[in-house]
């Protein structure tokens, strides 16, 4: 990625008000064809992609330069249309009809039929949803009618942006269109509860007080150690997807029995006697790459390979994400 971007385009809005129709056409047609909105929420100012499109959400990691993919909030416009992508269970309603629209994001189990991609969920079976409450906010995501993935709109590692002036500062030109709507109100994360096992467990603290839920579930809420080091046990939510097949890495040869996971042009010693092949992208592309990764693997994985053979990776730009996610893939058996 070149270090001088153009200036990215800015429209200023009220946070209070529905969008213009002006600018909900000039963010949804950036949304469709696959650019990147910074998007003022009530708690910090959103990366948004199209949460439909993989190639949309490669690019949030690009620009972000994200060295892992963790999985993404989908902002949806209503309940309603949050139950499309998620299976809610009775502490889920209640919470979102309490704190809907609001800085709480549920996660809860995803539906088979959900548009929204494997990279926004990093290949888990749950997904996060959340209705952010500016007027603003909403009405975009509901003029452009899809879900929209947005992390917070600053380079990896750094603060969350809470000012357009944070994401120019941030991430320049490598955003299509800023809508500025001032300092973000509440200037903290949400807070992510997770339903999905028998007991809702707070994720990460944030823009809801822990006290609040707990109020509005009639219960202790339990707290779960960072998203981050979580052990996969049992009865608790997986941090990371990891197939069922075991998985090789750096593959330069294929080895009786195998899958392989290819990556550019050159195929690997012996890929035609590969059980299976899919190519994360035969022009050697890492944001197209980031964009198949999960839905690569899990084709893979029901292949009943007895393992699947990894191409070796460039470790540069997205590579890097990639080979952290393929990584932990490999070391979960
Ligand atoms: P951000 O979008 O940067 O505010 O961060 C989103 C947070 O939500 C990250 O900490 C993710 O790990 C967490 N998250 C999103 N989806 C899931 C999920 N399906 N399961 C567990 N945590 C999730
Ligand atoms: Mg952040």
């Amino acid at each position: 990625m070149p270090d001088r971007q153009p200036e990215p385009r800015i429209i200023e809005a009220d946070s209070d008000r529905a969008p213009a129709p002006d600018l909900a056409r000039a963010v949804c047609n950036v949304l469709a064809a696959g650019g990147l909105v910074g998007l003022p929420t009530e708690t910090v100012y959103g990366l948004a992609a199209d949460a439909t499109n993989p190639h949309a959400v490669a690019r949030i990691f690009a620009v972000k330069r994200r060295p892992q993919f963790n999985p993404l909030i989908a902002h949806v416009e209503t309940r309603e249309a949050a139950l499309r992508h998620g299976r809610f269970n009775r502490e889920a309603e209640r919470l979102a009809d309490h704190f809907w629209p609001g800085p709480l994001t549920l996660v809860v189990p995803k539906r088979a039929d959900t548009p929204i991609a494997d990279l926004v969920t990093a290949g888990l079976d749950t997904v996060a949803l959340r209705v952010p409450a500016p007027p603003l906010a909403r009405g975009l995501i509901a003029a452009f009618g899809r879900p929209v993935a947005a992390p917070s709109a600053n380079r990896s590692g750094r603060i969350s942006a809470t000012t357009a002036a944070d994401v120019v500062e941030e991430l320049g030109g490598a955003v299509d269109l800023i809508v500025d709507a001032g300092p973000t109100a509440v200037g903290l994360e949400s807070t992510i509860v997770a339903c999905v096992g028998a007991q809702p467990v707070v994720l990460r603290p944030g823009g809801v007080a822990r006290e609040e839920i707990e109020a509005v579930l009639g219960g202790p809420l339990e707290v779960e150690r960072s998203v981050e080091d979580r052990p996969a046990a049992p009865g608790r939510l997986a941090a990371h997807y990891a197939p069922a097949t075991p998985v090789r890495l750096d593959a330069r040869s294929i080895e009786p029995g195998e899958a392989l996971l290819a990556f550019g042009p050159d195929l690997a010693d012996g890929a035609e006697h590969a059980a299976a092949i899919r190519n994360l992208s035969p022009t050697g592309d890492l944001v197209e790459a980031a964009a198949n990764l999960f839905r690569h693997l899990r084709a893979l994985d029901r292949t009943g390979a007895v393992r699947i053979a990894i191409a070796p990776l460039p470790s540069e730009g997205l590579g890097e994400a990639i080979r952290d996610r393929l990584a932990r893939a490999a070391a979960a058996r």
